[in-house]
């Protein structure tokens, strides 16, 4: 029982820490990134727009534009795979699964869980 309690205020610990870190990943997504409101936990790299107003954009500019979005595109890729991570990692501490390993089912040592609280594979069978 005492063990229980520790692995669920250590959960509770981890749990506030996703919350945390999930907001803060939105935050920055929403920086450069339009949610999909079609797509649950889908995030687009903003397109830079033409509006065919050419006046005040320069071709320079544009290109500038491009390369931006092309530089953000691997960042919102990461921080989506992150952020779907982090939300599957709630979700299985809602439904009491967590800290569990998806593949083995052994518990995921709490040492790792720490450091990584989004882990859904120990270590062995982490690939
Ligand atoms: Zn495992």
């Amino acid at each position: 029982m005492a063990i229980n309690n520790m692995r669920k205020k250590l959960i509770n610990e981890l749990e506030k820490k996703l919350e945390k870190e999930k907001k803060s990943i939105e935050e920055e997504l929403q920086r450069f990134a339009k949610k999909d409101e079609k797509l649950k936990g889908d995030w687009d790299t903003k397109f830079p727009k033409f509006n065919g107003n050419s006046r005040g954009h320069t071709l320079e500019e544009a290109a500038d534009e491009v390369e931006e979005y092309i530089t953000n595109l691997p960042i919102e890729h990461s921080l989506e795979t992150r952020l779907k991570d982090i939300n599957s990692a709630l979700e299985r501490i809602e439904k009491g699964k967590y800290g569990k390993c998806e593949k083995c089912g052994k518990a995921i040592p709490k040492e790792r869980l720490k450091v990584y609280p989004e882990a859904m594979f120990c270590l062995k069978c982490r690939r």
